[in-house]
Formats: C-alpha cells, structure tokens, sequence
C-alpha cells in the first residue's frame, strides 16, 4: 500500500543534487522560451526558487506544435507497427524505473509532497507505460459483415497531435496519463504540464528520447494556462487536447475548442463521499477514511472530503477517526517519516485555509485540528470539521487541502441524497458488508467510479471518468484508446 513510511526512502541531504533543467523540450532539444521569457519555479516547503523555467508563448506552442505535426505525418513513430511501439515503450518504462529516485526527488522538491509518495509515483508512471506498452498492438479494429456482400472494415488510426494539459498535483502521472496511450497509438504530444510543477514533465519527455522515441513526438511547453495552455488549444495544428484541472478550466477550453469542432476530454474536479455503514469493519474504514480524506494533503480530485458515518456508530467512528489522524506526521517532504508534505503554494495554502475560516464562521465544530510547530513554508494542518448542513461550504465546495467534513446519516436513502447532493460526480466509496447494498447502491450514486471497502486504490486498467461537473470522457484503461484514436471505415465493392 502506498503511503507507509519508508525508512530507505532519502533524506534531506540528497536533495540538493538534483537539478533544474531550465529549459524545455521542443522538437528533441532542450531549449529556452523563443522571446527568453522565464518565470520562477518554487520548493513550496521552504518558499525558495529552485529553478527559471521557459515561460513559452504562441511562438513556441506553435513551433512544438509544428514539431509533433512534422513527426506525426514523417511517420518515424506513427508508422512503425504497434509491437515496435511497444518494444521502445517498455524500455521507457524501465528508464523510468532505473530513474525512480531522481523523478521521486524531482517530483518532492517542486511539489511539497511526501518523498515516499512521489517514489510511488515513478513506479506508478513505469506501470503506465507498460500497460500501454501491451495495448499498442491490441487495438484492431472489426471487419464488418454487410448486406450487399461488400467488405466492409472499420479501422482505428491515431488522431495525430494530441495537447495534454495536466495539473499539479501528481507531476508525473498525469502527464503520463495522457502522453502514453497517445504515444502508444501512434500520435505525437504536446504537454502543457502545470506552472507550478513542470521540471518534472520536461525529465519525462528528456528520458523518452533515450528510450528511442524519436525526436518532435514528444514536446513540451512550460508556462501559464492563459497563455502556453490556451495557445495549445487555439493551434490549428492540434487534434484532441486531453485535460485535467478545475471545472472552471475545463469549460473554458472546451468553450475555445467549440469553435473548430476539437474533440476534448475533460477530468474535473470532485468532493467525493467515504460512506461509512455500521455493518462495515470499522479499523479498515476509519484507515480507509485517513488515508481517503488526507493522502497527497488532500491536493486529489477525488480525495475522499465528505465522510459520512451512520448515526449509530458516529461517535465511536469520530473518536477512532481522529485518533488515527492526530498520528499523521506533518513535515518536511524529505524526511522518510513524514506523512503529509507541504500544499503546492502559498495560494493554494491561502486558499485552504480560507476554506477553514469560512467553516468555522459558518459555526462548524471542529473534530479536530492539528498543528505546524515552526514549519513555515505552505504546509496546512490537517482539520475535521464536522457538519450538519449539506449546503454548508466546506460540505459543497472542493477545497483540494487537507480538511474533511464528518456528517452522520440515518439510512441508504439519506446517504445517497447526502453523496449525491453537490455539483460534482468523480468517485465514491462505501463500506460495507452486505453485498445487497452493494448492487443497490452503485446504481443510484451519481459517479464515475464507486468503490467498495476501499478508497483511492489505484490501478491504471481501471477506467476513470466524471459524472456532471467533474468532467466529460474518460481516461485510463483501455477507454482512453477510444479519445486518442479515430475510426475510419472502409468499404470495399467486391461486385
Ligand atoms: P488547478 O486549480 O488545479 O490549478 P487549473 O484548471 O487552473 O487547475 O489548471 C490545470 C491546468 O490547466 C494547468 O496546466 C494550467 O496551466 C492549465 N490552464 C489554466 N487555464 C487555462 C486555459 N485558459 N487554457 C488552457 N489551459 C489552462
């Protein structure tokens, strides 16, 4: 399980070997932005600038842009057969793997987050990479049986240039997300990874090069979402764009897509409900509903925010809850103890805790809130609130930050109204053990994934998708093939 301690894990010290590129990757060459524009990226646990990046514009999303087209039609990737893909990917995945510690150090120093997650996250991308790896000669098409005795064959080709545009919060995977199946069909990428993480992106796209992806398949381009991100989605030359962010993002690009018909998919936001019923084994839910509400500081779309505990086991379920939660440790990323790392910046932090003021003026009692000692950079306590008021705030709104919201329920009626009762519909989990509930459940919550005695696992077969706000097609899986692919039918007279 993700998330234990690891007392191997490095510490502090080797910190400072690694180092910023300061560049991007376009067209196989690390380079700077094409005006020399920068702007600075910051270790949020400590406040300090650790690298320049390319603050890259319409100049340079159109030269990578440019690139992956050039690449895609000379079809030194795009025309070699699905198995020699697959052969150059799973040399990737194994780069990725003998590379774990740098792309863990990398990924802790701009993010905040534990060093024990991000070590995670590298295995997490190699794991990725080889489940695409499989895929790219498995996806045939069907050959059709007509009326007229025509053959008649339905092909999936690639799209051509797919943009990927990811948030902060997991560096490494989420562009992996995105960029490995894209790649293992045989397009070209262009990543518009986060502003606030993105040295790690660059790392990812570098390695894919000495894996024997060629050249322009695999861009990159640093720099802010209205600019760099909106220029992506603007270039003629891009085919489908692949994002993960907020809502308020997600309609705003799929506004501008509108106007030439781009075809997008959209991963959102959520506040996801961690059901808790009395029948459920009460030890594994309450580590469930720890590890649920505050792994990666809560910074997770489908964190488990809302925990809802039937009536006649709440006190007992709050009082073994917070007892669990006080044991977390908050600190220094780089230590191998801690638990929870800093939040990405010091708006995000800002925003977190206006999120707990706004709690507390709205009269919520306080479970529990932890505290930071001397840590000074964006590093939020963990706090439980708890609610009685579904339209609550802190109940309604993603607060991405280490905060969870207790609120009891009666029955499967009023926990379904209370889990389906936001805007969002990501994922949501219950505990239980009746296997009854288990069918009548899942067909009336209201969200892309539902799990079962668990919460968060992760396993990139799985399919990930959004009901209401929380998006629109879906990622991960063999789905995801489906957005980075298009049919083409060909019918042929054999009269
Ligand atoms: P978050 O709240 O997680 O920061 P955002 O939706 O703001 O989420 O950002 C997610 C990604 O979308 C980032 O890479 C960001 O730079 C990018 N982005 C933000 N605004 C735009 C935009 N108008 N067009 C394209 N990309 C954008």
């Amino acid at each position: 399980m993700m998330w234990e301690p690891n007392s191997t894990a490095d510490n502090m010290k080797d910190c400072e070997s690694i180092k910023i590129p300061n560049k991007t990757l376009i067209d196989g060459k690390l380079v700077s932005a094409a005006d020399g524009a920068t702007f600075d990226l910051e270790d949020p646990s400590t406040g300090d600038t650790i690298g320049t990046l390319p603050r890259c514009g319409d100049r340079d999303v159109s030269l990578a842009v440019e690139s992956a087209r050039k690449t895609f039609d000379s079809g030194s990737w795009s025309s070699l057969s699905g198995f020699q893909r697959g052969r150059v990917l799973r040399t990737y995945a194994e780069i990725i793997r003998d590379r774990q510690r740098d792309f863990a150090l990398l990924e802790t120093l701009e993010n905040g987050k534990p060093v024990v997650e991000s070590k995670w996250a590298a295995l997490a991308v190699a794991d990725v990479v080889d489940f695409y790896a499989g895929w790219a000669d498995k996806l045939h098409g069907e050959q059709i049986p007509l009326k007229s005795g025509a053959i008649d064959i339905l092909f999936r080709e690639p799209v051509g240039v797919v943009g990927c545009i990811t948030p902060w919060n997991f560096p490494s995977t989420q562009p992996s997300f995105k960029a490995i199946p894209a790649l293992a069909m045989g397009n070209s990428v262009v990543s518009k990874p986060a502003e606030q993480c993105c040295a790690t992106a660059v790392l990812m796209a570098e390695l894919a090069l000495e894996a024997g992806i060629p050249e322009g398949a695999w861009n990159v381009v640093t720099g802010y979402g209205h600019e760099a991100g909106s220029a992506l989605v603007a270039a003629p030359g891009v085919d489908a764009i692949s994002f993960t962010g907020s809502t308020d993002t997600g309609r705003k690009i799929m506004t501008q897509a509108a106007a030439r018909l781009l075809p997008v998919s959209l991963e959102c936001g959520g506040k996801c409900a961690n059901v808790i019923f009395d029948d459920a084994d009460l030890e594994k839910a309450v580590a469930g509903a720890v590890v649920g509400g505050f792994y990666n500081q809560g910074e997770v779309c489908n964190a488990g925010a809302r925990v809802l505990v039937q009536q006649t086991i709440y006190d007992e379920f709050k009082e073994l809850y917070v007892r669990a939660v006080q044991k977390l440790k908050v600190g220094n990323p780089f230590d191998p103890k801690t638990t929870l790392g800093s939040l990405v910046s010091k708006d995000q932090k800002e925003r977190v805790v206006g999120f707990i003021e706004a709690g507390k003026s709205e009269g919520l009692e306080v479970a529990y809130e932890g505290h930071l000692g001397s840590l000074d950079g964006s590093f939020v306590a963990p706090t439980i609130f708890e609610c009685h008021d579904v339209k609550s705030t802190v109940f309604q709104e993603e607060i991405f930050g280490p905060v969870v919201t207790l609120m009891p329920f009666t029955d499967e009626e009023d926990a379904l109204m209370k889990i389906n009762c936001t805007t969002y519909g990501l994922a949501t989990g219950f505990w239980t053990k009746d296997v009854t509930r288990v069918f009548r459940m899942n067909r009336k919550i209201e969200s892309g994934t539902v799990w079962v005695n668990t919460f968060g696992p992760f396993d990139i077969a799985a399919p990930w998708t959004g009901y209401k706000n929380s998006g629109l097609g879906t990622e991960w899986g063999k789905e995801m093939l489906n957005f980075v692919t298009r049919p083409k039918n060909l019918w042929i007279n054999t009269a």
